[in-house]
């Protein structure tokens, strides 16, 4: 069983060392590293401006359509690298989860937390809403990293055509509010994890 090759880009002013705080825990619960690429910077043509928002769908397309000119930054879990210098982007990787600090909305909603299509094997992550400040709360760094964690992974999980999971510790389990994704646990289950790490999703 190997690890699925998974590339996360930080998108616009989000800050990568709190993606990258995240990814740690990402690896452990892949059981495999993970690649971070350079930034790339937000386009101004998804946003609604009257909304304040993005169009989650449009974003996630017009961002993978640049993945390929995005160089890989750093490796992140697993095995260190063999030889020094800079990591090797992959070529062909089986999950690209983008993660930007803009709002995100989708058709007949008021916000969505991500989006994804296992047809592109593309996921899209806002940490907008995972931020307690968003509430008006104190910041707390360390839940908004295992919320973040825990958005990556089921981008993933989506990216690779997994479907919703029953058990409701798991990352695949369906999120619908900030509370779904706080009640869940920050791991796959041992069936999703096998279709993870397979790549054979059964119906
Ligand atoms: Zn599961």
């Amino acid at each position: 069983m190997a690890a699925p090759r998974v590339t996360v880009v930080p998108v616009g002013k989000v800050d990568p060392a709190e993606i990258e705080a995240a990814l740690v825990r990402v690896a452990k619960a892949l059981g495999g590293p993970v690649e971070l690429r350079e930034a790339v910077p937000l386009p101004k043509a998804t946003e609604n401006v009257e909304r304040a928002q993005h169009d989650a769908r449009a974003l996630m397309v017009q961002l993978r359509s640049k993945l390929a000119t995005l160089r890989a930054v750093k490796v992140v879990g697993g095995a260190a690298p063999t030889a020094a210098g800079a990591p090797v982007t992959l070529a062909q990787p089986e999950a690209a989860v983008f993660v930007t600090d803009a709002d995100l909305f989708a058709p007949q909603t008021e916000a969505v937390l991500a989006d994804a299509s296992g047809p592109l094997k593309t996921a899209l992550v806002s940490v907008r809403r995972l931020r307690e400040a968003f509430y008006r709360r104190k910041a707390d760094p360390q839940l908004q990293r295992a919320r973040l964690a825990k958005e990556i992974l089921r981008g993933i999980g989506r990216a690779r055509g997994l479907k919703e999971c029953n058990d409701p510790s798991c990352a695949m389990s369906p999120t619908q509010t900030l509370h779904d994704v706080d009640r869940k646990g920050e791991r796959f289950c041992a069936a999703c994890l096998r279709r993870l790490t397979t790549g054979v999703v059964r119906v």
